[in-house]
């Protein structure tokens, strides 16, 4: 699939010095410094586009964006890998829930994501690539697994066995009764008779009535969506043989931890006997007026809506960066209203010819975002630099400002 339209990321003006970048990893929960390198290889699980973009999505992807700008910054090459499960069931449910086509459905909710991507000035992706059109790899993928011994039958389905061998249940660090619970809760199967262990999970579905199904070795179906990511983070990102785990980042919202990743990671390492991520990076989820926002609760704010609506884009940007990625947080209307506003006052204090100085601003944002992206501290610093320039304070230049806010933080006005 073509990725979307390509963001200009300007070079930083100034010769400012990045320091090392240190992000957490869900794995050991710990904040850990980026080992310095001249190629990144990152993995972004995309969207099933049955829904358009809401908050809490467009705040999954501004955080590896701006991890992507700070890494680029230090001269690093990026390959970023992102999918989109553009076949499963909950896109074929709502299809039809809503009596149209599944392919229909799956375009138009395509093209609303990646208008609100460009919207919301977010890097797209090296590599763009759908469940359907992986469909060979997840195939190539499932063979091999079979090779190993991993892969079960159950009636035409096909399971992959979560050995422990592979690591299964060391990102999530959950109790295997509470992984029981949140695998049903989040589409998985543990009480279907005939499964060797309660967690195994589905790599492919045989065709069912009235559902598209493609060819294969193992019966006409459909890929399960854990082995969809496996397979195309693999295949894209082209592991480095010399490197202990096959990549470097993989990320997502903090609902993928488990199931989702802890599947994907434990079907890298029975295929290759390697870690999947050196780092598995996740942003926490977006409540709204003190609920959690789901589809079923119907409470969602779409990015889309919210641009209909004349909010600036810049301004969404800015409030999602208004909270730490990793925090679940609350969205209410003072947040989007104090985010318009400080951008107004930002705007209004780079249209001056008198600004106050520009290199001490740009350290701290620099610091702070290489702080595990402390961006709450960013705002901090803008909103000094903001004031002071209101205030009269002069010796900076506001084009070098505006420059860095755009390279680093896809801020532009
Ligand atoms: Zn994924």
């Amino acid at each position: 699939m073509k990725p979307w339209a390509r963001v200009d990321v300007p070079p930083l003006d100034v010769s400012i010095d990045i320091p090392a970048i240190s992000l957490t990893n869900s794995k050991t929960g710990l904040k850990e410094i980026v080992p310095n390198k001249s190629l990144y290889r990152i993995y972004v699980c995309g969207i099933t586009p049955y829904d358009a973009t809401h908050l809490g999505h467009a705040a999954t992807y501004l955080t590896f964006d701006l991890i992507i700008r700070l890494l680029q910054a230090r001269g690093a090459q990026i390959n970023y890998v992102q999918n989109i499960t553009d076949i499963d069931d909950p896109l074929l449910e709502r299809a039809n829930r809503d009596g149209v086509d599944w392919k229909e459905l799956a375009h138009s909710q395509i093209d609303l994501f990646t208008s609100d991507m460009v919207n919301l000035r977010v890097i797209p992706p090296t590599h763009y690539i759908g469940a359907v059109e992986a469909i060979p790899l997840v195939v190539e993928a499932i063979e091999k697994l079979e090779e190993k011994k991993s892969i079960y039958r159950i009636d035409q389905d096909l399971y992959f066995i979560n050995s422990p061998e592979s690591g299964f249940g060391e990102l999530s660090q959950l109790t295997q009764s509470d992984m029981a619970v949140i695998f049903s809760e989040r589409g998985g199967d543990p009480t279907l008779v005939g499964k060797i262990n309660p967690l195994d999970c589905l790599v492919w579905m045989a065709q069912r009535e009235g559902e598209p199904g493609w060819l294969s070795p193992f019966g006409i179906g459909r890929p399960g969506w854990h082995i969809e990511c496996t397979a195309i983070a693999m295949q894209y990102l082209r592991p480095d043989e010399m490197q202990p785990e096959l990549i470097d980042i993989q990320g997502g919202g903090s609902d993928l931890i488990f199931p989702h990743h802890e599947m994907c990671r434990s079907q890298a390492k029975t295929l290759t006997g390697k870690e999947l991520a050196a780092s598995y990076v996740h942003a926490g989820m977006i409540g709204l007026d003190g609920e959690k926002m789901s589809k079923s609760k119907g409470n969602l704010v779409l990015v889309s809506t919210l641009v209909n609506q004349g909010i600036d884009p810049m301004a969404i940007r800015y409030a999602l960066m208004s909270s730490h990625y990793r925090s679940d947080r609350m969205w209410d209307d003072g947040v989007l209203s104090l985010a318009v506003e400080e951008t107004q006052r930002l705007r209004e204090a780079l249209s001056k010819d008198q600004v106050h100085v520009t290199a001490g601003v740009i350290t701290e944002i620099v610091s702070a975002l290489a702080d595990d992206l402390n961006t709450p501290q960013v705002i901090v610093s803008i909103n000094n630099w903001v004031n002071l320039t209101l205030a009269g304070s002069s010796g900076g230049d506001a084009k070098v400002f505006a420059n860095s806010l755009d390279s680093l933080l896809g801020l532009r006005f």
